[in-house]
């Protein structure tokens, strides 16, 4: 099984890059966020999101699972319920940057993450997939882009939505949640001394994904 593990801040355009270059490849793609923002959404609906008793204690009654359909789009599963569609707001994406400092939170999901990239070739996007969840993949990207520019990229996907957020409020939430991410004890959002650095700051879509591609191929082309 090939494993890519993909990791950077929010707004980096990861999913989206992940997503396409799986599609080419033929590979899977996990979006580990998702399954803290079920976390969160689950602590939202338990009224426990500022409480990290609660939410460790709330973890004894939450499954959380990820499902793949035929063209290979993931749905994650909260207590038996598909959540996707849920989980993509400003307070989710707040509340997954809270739930995913707390150490119970993170070991709960890490078998899970583990076991998809066992069973399949996998492009797995994250904060720390290159350094905890999977350090033996065989290709490490850190994928980045200027604040501003991950801001603007949030606030048009957010706008498409009709989510009612400014440009300022976004780029905030931007810079918070990455001081967040990379600032906290456990498991912070870092390169790994492998990881292979990549920008998309001055980059279309199309050309991050070629960018990517070439990165995995020039890892392990005679395997793909
Ligand atoms: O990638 P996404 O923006 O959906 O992630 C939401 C939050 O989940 C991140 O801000 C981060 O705090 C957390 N996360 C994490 N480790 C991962 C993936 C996401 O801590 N592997």
């Amino acid at each position: 099984m090939i494993n890519v593990a993909i990791d950077g801040p929010a707004g980096a355009g990861k999913s989206s890059i992940a997503k396409a270059v799986s599609k080419k490849l033929g590979f899977i793609y996990v979006d580990t966020g998702a399954l803290y923002r079920a976390i969160a959404l689950n602590a939202v609906r338990n009224n426990v999101i500022d409480d990290k008793n609660g939410i460790v204690k709330m973890l004894e009654n939450t499954s959380v699972k990820l499902q793949f359909n035929e063209s290979g789009e993931q749905c994650v599963v909260l207590n038996g319920k598909d959540v996707s569609s849920l989980i993509r707001t400003p307070e989710i994406s707040m509340g997954a940057s809270k739930v995913s400092s707390i150490p119970e939170v993170r070991e709960f999901l890490l078998g899970l993450q583990r076991e998809i990239a066992a069973a399949n070739c996998v492009i797995m996007d994250g904060r720390d997939i290159g350094t905890v969840v999977l350090p033996n993949a065989d290709v490490k990207i850190f994928l980045t882009a200027s604040p501003e520019c991950r801001a603007e990229r949030r606030y048009k996907e957010l706008a498409e939505k009709g989510e009612n957020v400014t440009f300022d409020e976004v780029l905030a939430d931007v810079n918070k949640r990455d001081y967040q991410d990379a600032n906290r004890e456990i498991a912070p959002m870092r390169p790994c001394e492998d990881s292979i650095m990549a920008d998309t700051t001055e980059k279309s879509f199309d050309e991050s994904v070629e960018m990517i591609i070439n990165i995995i191929k020039g890892e392990c082309d005679e395997r793909i």
